[in-house]
């Protein structure tokens, strides 16, 4: 059995999504429809709806369901009628929206140069402002600082949007602070093709989907009504976890990492960061490298963000943060679970002990492309003790 230690890129449904989805499937039609399957099916949103917005603190209006984060991200964006000022770390479903954006820069460690975003709203303008920075970040588990975003939005008068997938169900903000958030059921354990985005309660918002007059014409199609009934139950599932033991296994294996390899480097490591993330350095072993021999030996582990796994590039994220090439060229996300064991952990170190022995001592990325295969390390038993041959 494959350990899994890649929750940042995606969640298994957790049992309340379920059992909610379950429910939902024993159930026929369409939430516009006037008669009785129609009405139950708009009740079953509509609960949904008042659920989420019980669960970020927010009225059930300013809930607006898409199709998951990417679809929210570009909806917050696409047509907002000003100056959009985005960091330099978003996603690419933030990035990519408004090519007029200003740009926030972000320090080494990857958090928002709050000096700069000043100095960028301090800057003459006649028009309203949407200042967008993710919650956590999807490869660092940087968390940014929103309250001071906040803060600072309030005294130019401009709007936070703020990516808060890895955000949520990780760590406690007063999200309804934020004027417009955007969220993906799959990272909190409810399915893939579903988030929301949670608008501004007077937001000029156009829908960029021409259609019916779903969700109040902001995102016409028909709803996601089994997809939204698991996202509610997810996120109301996600309020009661606790992170704390995560959060020491991970600061517990960085160490053990670090001592296994002084020259590796934790990438944000001054930063505050979320309790399940670590993206670290192999030095001399290609990232795709690492995963490959990982995934042989029962490790699932992403070289960066899942969006990007197939196609090899350099992060721009960790590029804006100024991480050498090399560094960018070796790094490895390992993101747990609180679910995630002593054991698997235990394991995990074990394994990258002896990745980095074998294909460290290759200089200079002489593996290159190719998989190098560890003939002589069997796989990790149950109790985590590695059987050398
Ligand atoms: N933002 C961040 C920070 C993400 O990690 C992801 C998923 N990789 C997205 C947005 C896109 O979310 P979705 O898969 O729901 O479109």
């Amino acid at each position: 059995m494959t350990v899994y230690l890649d929750y940042n890129a995606t969640s298994p449904l957790c049992a309340s999504a379920i059992q909610a989805m379950n429910d939902g499937m024993q159930w026929v039609g369409n939430p516009s429809s006037v008669h009785a399957y129609g009405r139950k099916s708009r009740q079953e949103i509509e609960r949904a709806r008042q659920d989420i917005a019980n669960s970020l603190g927010v009225s059930s209006q300013r809930v607006i369901f898409t199709s998951g984060a990417t679809e929210a991200n570009n909806m917050a964006l696409v047509h907002f009628p000003g100056r959009v000022l985005v960091s330099a770390i978003e996603h690419d479903s933030v990035r990519f929206v408004r090519p007029d954006a200003l740009m926030i820069p972000v320090t080494n460690d990857g958090v928002v140069d709050l000096q700069a975003l000043e100095n960028l709203l301090a800057a003459p303008y006649d028009g309203p402002t949407l200042i967008s920075v993710m919650a956590a970040h999807n490869e660092t588990g940087v968390i940014q600082p929103l309250a001071d975003i906040v803060a600072l939005a309030k005294q130019y008068k401009a709007c936070v949007h703020s990516d808060c997938v890895q955000g949520v169900g990780r760590f406690y903000f007063p999200w309804e602070t934020l004027s417009m958030m955007s969220l993906s059921a799959h990272k909190i354990g409810g399915p893939a093709g579903v988030g929301c985005l949670i608008i501004h309660p007077d937001w000029p918002l156009n829908a960029f989907l021409k259609g019916g007059g779903q969700e109040r014409s902001l995102r016409p199609g028909t709803e996601n009504m089994i997809g939204i009934m698991g996202m509610a139950a997810a996120l109301r599932q996600s309020r009661h976890q606790d992170w704390s033991q995560t959060n020491r296994l991970r600061i517990s294996m960085e160490k053990a990492l670090l001592t296994l390899s002084p020259d590796s480097n934790v990438i944000g490591q001054q930063a505050i960061r979320l309790p399940n993330t670590i993206l670290i350095t192999m030095p001399g072993v290609k990232s795709e490298t690492q995963v490959m021999n990982f995934d042989l030996q029962g490790f699932a582990v992403s070289s960066g963000s899942a969006c990007s796994s197939g196609k090899v590039r350099l992060s721009p994220s960790l590029q804006a943060m100024g991480v050498p090439k090399a560094e960018q060229e070796t790094a490895l996300r390992v993101s747990l679970n609180h679910t995630t064991s002593e054991d698997e952990v235990e394991s995990f170190i074990q394994v990258w002990s002896q990745i980095y022995e074998r294909c460290s001592k290759r200089s200079h990325f002489e593996q290159d492309d190719n998989l190098v295969i560890l003939t002589n390390i069997k796989r990790v038993d149950n109790h985590g003790a590695l059987n050398l041959t």
